[in-house]
């Protein structure tokens, strides 16, 4: 077994700490690799503090992981020591399944297995993430990580790269599409920025007036701060998609005002409360209002080399880990610009004295 060092929520709510934990030894297929970076998403928040409800204690949250592969079994052939890897939401399936043989392995009628907060395919042992010195995954489950992007600031795209690129592709985001991001943080920033990649007129809906500047920058045409009186009446009717990345209870119909006829928004913000719709938000206009959950393996790797061609990456503000509690506060003030993560030399110098 591999001795793994981490930071771990030892209870629902409480500070992550230092915490010990062993991987499997990597078999034929698996990879062993060597983690160099790992984003902070909000849910790591969220399940640290069991606002979903079934978290599993103790918990080392992180799923926008990138490092260096160290070891690769003797099956392995996708990877090779030294590649820079990823992994993201999920480390297996049972990969027979209808979803699991289309490409939408997050749909696994046996349930995926979450890279931490969730257990491997055997249901019994459990998973530990990316906030560690290493993980071992199946090759199934790696992603390549194109040389020549920064992997501090490409770690995020493993999760809020995804997240964000999926949809935008769903519902054919193209040239001259009317497209507003809901919440500029970690999810929105990347839909900001892959949404004007695709040619998109991109509008932010924000409830700080203060990342105007920083909304134009990432490729937003427009700005409007949604606690603003009369901004709601403004946009009427104006977008063809919206993309809602809320982590907090907000009123939906609101938001859905904001489509034009036949237009969609999808959810992948996940308040942990439900908030009701109503019928008529969406019957007039015919308007969509759908979900979206992360992305399968294939369409993860067309995100990253999208990425990779179009330069695009994470705006990151990179911490030691011995500062995530304090990232977990910020993030909560809506205090991050726009992603933290985590340089786990950080953990490997502290476990080395
Ligand atoms: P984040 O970095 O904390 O960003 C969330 C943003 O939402 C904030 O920056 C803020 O933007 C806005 N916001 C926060 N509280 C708000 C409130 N009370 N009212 C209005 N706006 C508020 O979080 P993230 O990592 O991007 O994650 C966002 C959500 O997506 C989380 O719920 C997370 O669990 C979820 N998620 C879903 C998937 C999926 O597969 N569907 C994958 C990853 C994450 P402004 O300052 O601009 O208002
Ligand atoms: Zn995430
Ligand atoms: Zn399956």
């Amino acid at each position: 077994m591999l001795k793994t060092q981490a930071y771990a929520a030892p209870a629902a709510g409480k500070p992550l700490a230092p915490f010990t934990f062993e991987h499997r030894e990597p078999g034929p297929h698996d990879v062993l690799i060597d983690i160099l970076y790992c984003g902070v998403c909000h849910s790591d928040i969220h399940q640290a503090r069991d606002e979903w409800g079934g978290s599993i204690f103790p918990m080392v949250p992180g799923h926008e992981i990138i490092g260096r592969v160290k070891q690769v079994g003797q099956h392995v052939t996708k990877l090779k020591v030294g590649d820079m890897a990823g992994v993201g939401c999920m480390v297996d399936s049972c990969r027979d399944c209808q979803p699991c043989r289309q490409d939408l392995e997050m749909f696994c009628e046996k349930g995926m297995a979450l890279t931490y907060n969730g257990t491997q395919m055997d249901r019994k042992t459990p998973t530990y993430g990316g906030y560690s010195t290493q993980v071992v995954v199946s090759e199934r489950f790696t992603l390549k990580v194109p040389e020549g992007l920064d992997p501090a600031a490409a770690a995020p795209l493993l999760c809020a790269g995804i997240t964000t690129y999926s949809p935008l592709r769903q519902w054919n985001c193209k040239k001259g599409d009317r497209v507003g991001v809901v919440g500029l943080g970690g999810l929105g920033h990347m839909a900001v920025k892959l949404a004007a990649s695709m040619g998109a007129e991109v509008t932010v809906l924000s409830t700080s007036r203060s990342k105007e500047a920083d909304a134009r920058r990432l490729g937003a045409r427009g700005f409007e701060v949604t606690k603003e009186e009369g901004t709601f009446k403004k946009l009427a009717g104006k977008f063809d998609l919206i993309i809602d990345t809320i982590s907090a209870p907000h009123d939906y119909n609101q938001y859905l005002s904001m489509l034009r006829p036949l237009g969609a928004m999808v959810l992948v913000g996940v308040p942990p409360q439900p908030t009701p719709v109503a019928a008529f938000a969406l019957i007039n206009g015919n308007k969509r209002l759908a979900g979206s959950s992360i992305g399968g393996i294939a369409e993860t790797q067309e995100m990253l080399d999208y990425c990779a061609k179009h330069q695009i990456v994470s705006d990151v503000e990179v911490i030691p880990i011995q500062k995530i509690n304090e990232a977990y506060e910020r993030m909560l003030k809506s205090d991050v610009r726009y992603r933290f993560v985590i340089d786990m030399a950080s953990l490997k110098d502290a476990a080395a004295r």
